[in-house]
Parts: C-alpha cells; structure tokens; sequence
C-alpha cells in the first residue's frame, strides 16, 4: 500500500504551490505600496511612491503617469505652477498624451507589450524621448466609464507584459492609485482652503460642521442612518505634565494617524478641538459601536515612546451617536450639532464610567 504521507508531490503539483506562494508574496509587497498610496498625506509623497518606491519593490525599469488636468478634482494639483515646483518627467498631462493612451486602451481595458509596438505619441509620453523599456503595460485610472488618467509601468524584460497574461493584480492596483488620487487630491483641496489642522493633518472643526451638514441632508433625502463619534483622549493634561507639551504634540499626532487607520477613506475625520477628534460614519448605530470599539482597543495598543523609549500608555473615551432622520423640512446645522451634542454626553458619560471606553447615546 503507497504511503500518502510519503509521496512526493507530483511536479505539477508543486509548480502549482510555487506559483501560489509566489502570487502570495507579490500580493504581499502590493498591499504594502497600496497602503502607502492610501496613507499620503500629500500630492508629492504619493508621486514618490508610485515613482521612487514602486519601481525598486517591483524591479520596473519604469513607471509614468498621464492625468487628465480637465478633471476637476486634479485641476489644482496640476495646475502649471504647481507641476513645476514638482518637476517630474514622469507626469505627464498634455492632451495628445491623453488621446495616444486612450487609443491603447479602447474600453478602458489595460494594454500590454512590447514598447517598439506603441505609436509614437504614445512611447514619448509615457517614456520621453530617450531609451525605452522593452515591455510595458498602460492601466487605465478611472473610477466609472471615463478615465482620469493612465499608469504606464515598464520593464527591461520584453516578456514581463505580453499579451494574454492575467491583469487581474495589476488592475485592482490601478483601482486603488485612482481612489489614493482621489483622496490626496481631496486632501490638498482641504489644505488650500484652510480646512485642515496642520498638528495632524486631519481636518479641522469648520470642515467637520460642514461635512456634517452635507451629510445629514444626504441621509435624510435617502432614509439612512447617520452617526458620529466623538472621541476623547484620557488624562492628557496629564502627558503634557508628565513629558512635557513637545510629546504631547507627538502624542496627539499618533492618536490622529491611528483613529485614521480605523476609519473608512471615505469617513469624515477631524481635530474637534484640543484633545478631541470627531468621526462622521455611513451607517447604523451597531456599525458606529464596533468602529468605536475598534478604534478604542488600537488607541490602547498603540506604541508611543518617550523620549527615554518608556511606552507611554494613551487611552480614549468614545461617545456614540446615531441617527437615521425621516421626513424633510429639516435644518441640517441644527440637527448635526444634536447628533454631536448626543455624542458628546455619551462621551462624557464613558468618563465617568471610568475611561477607556465607549459609550452609545440614548434616543
Ligand atoms: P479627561 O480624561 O477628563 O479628558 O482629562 P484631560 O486631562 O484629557 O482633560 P482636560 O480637558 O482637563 O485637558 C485637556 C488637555 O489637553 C489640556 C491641554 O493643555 C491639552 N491640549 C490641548 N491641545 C493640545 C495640543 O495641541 N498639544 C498639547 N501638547 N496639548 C494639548
Ligand atoms: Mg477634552
Ligand atoms: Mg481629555
């Protein structure tokens, strides 16, 4: 009788395990750059990683992009002054640019192959005028139908893009690069409207209220809920006290960034005021609860030092609010400072139950 446990895996069968394990690694050092696209504070680190950082982990002899500048929400990112103070060579936005890279992509399907096959117009956008690499694939950047721009990465290797190979990886990356671009070109829009709060990057209360208002309006035109969390760190007069207001500022800095990380992209984060950040969420009161929850429990882990490298524990309070709102003649200002008045007694509610905890608001 053949042993199972002994049989060496047939070759087909390993062939198989390598090219899984391989797919799992390259899924891997993906989500690694998407997480650095996603977390980009800024229009120039988000260009430094798709230019610097992308090519390095993926070994690509180049990586270039074409954004359409009609696009409102690029427009002043790639507004003439402020590409120059960029200076890079592999951001392109002419118009013929634009029209070569829809050619390739008729359906907003990715092109692949080989660069000596790409019309001229083409190969100068996306390459310059100098050497090119042998192989290249054209993603489309769209969101719906139309296109807001193109990703164009190449390789030295005339077989690493061909026709017929699977995309799927690659195409999921592009989605995500549109959504980054997205929410950077979102951000920086805050930043010139004086909207953000330049000790954590998140917005800040006048765009909070606003939002608020925005958002209540909309639950309101399709019946769903609407909730907020207001959030509290613990004791921090006591952090300042103990290290000093330098590392308090640290402190409040890496709060920020991890309530962020616990978020959706989509939700509405924001310095409320010194020590306290509010959260603007799509979704129910449960849903709130366990964003709450999770945000609550990464505050706690969260590993901040000081500047001996002692673990400085950080806690939060979190109040609950939500609410779904029915029937219209409603004043949106009014009923949002309700829901975070709600929120705010819930907070303050989850003091005195002893810190470190969530809190929901009654009806
Ligand atoms: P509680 O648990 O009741 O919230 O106690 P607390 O000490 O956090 O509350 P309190 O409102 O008494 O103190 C808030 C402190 O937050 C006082 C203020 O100096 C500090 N703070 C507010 N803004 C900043 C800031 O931008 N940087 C620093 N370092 N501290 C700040
Ligand atoms: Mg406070
Ligand atoms: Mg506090």
């Amino acid at each position: 009788m053949t042993n199972l446990a002994q049989t060496p895996l047939s070759d087909r069968l390993r062939a198989l395990v390598d090219t899984v394990q391989h797919n799992e690694r390259t899924l891997r050092r993906f989500q690694d750059v998407e997480l650095r696209l996603i977390g980009a504070q800024d229009f120039a680190s988000f260009l430094d990683t798709l230019f610097a950082h992308l090519p390095q982990e993926f070994a690509l002899a180049s990586v270039s992009v074409w954004l359409d500048d009609r696009t409102p929400m690029l427009r002043d990112l790639l507004d003439p002054g402020a590409l120059r103070a960029l200076d890079l060579h592999n951001l392109k936005t002419s118009r013929e640019g634009g029209f070569a890279a829809s050619r390739l992509c008729p359906a907003g399907r990715p092109w692949l192959g080989r660069v000596s096959a790409m019309d001229e117009v083409a190969r100068v956008t996306f390459f310059g005028a100098g050497t090119v690499p042998a192989s290249a694939i054209v993603l489309p950047l769209a969101a719906g139908d139309k296109a807001s721009g193109y990703l164009c990465l190449g390789s030295q290797d005339p077989a690493r893009f061909g026709e017929g190979m699977a995309t799927d990886i690659l195409e999921r990356f592009a989605s995500i690069v549109t959504a980054s671009l997205d929410n950077v070109a979102h951000r920086e829009r805050l930043k010139q409207l004086g909207m953000t709060d330049s000790l954590t990057g998140l917005a800040n209360r006048r765009y909070f209220d606003e939002r608020m208002r925005e958002e209540i309006q909309r639950a309101a035109r399709y019946s769903v809920p609407v909730a907020c969390l207001f959030i509290d760190v613990d004791s921090f007069k006591r952090i300042n006290d103990t290290y000093g207001h330098l590392t308090g500022d640290r402190a409040l800095a890496a709060v920020a960034a991890c309530v962020r990380q616990q978020v959706r992209l989509g939700d509405t984060l924001a310095r409320y005021g010194g020590e306290e950040f509010a959260a603007l969420l799509q979704g129910d009161r449960s849903d709130a609860l366990v964003a709450a929850e999770r945000v609550r429990h990464a505050v706690e882990l969260l590993d901040l030092q000081d500047d001996n490298g002692e673990r400085i524990v950080l806690t939060v309070s979190i109040g609950v609010a939500a609410r779904t709102i029915v029937g219209g003649g409603l004043d949106a200002a009014e009923m949002g400072q309700a829901l975070m008045d709600a929120a705010d007694r819930a907070m303050y509610l989850a003091k005195n139950n002893g810190r470190n905890r969530v809190e929901v608001a009654g009806d």
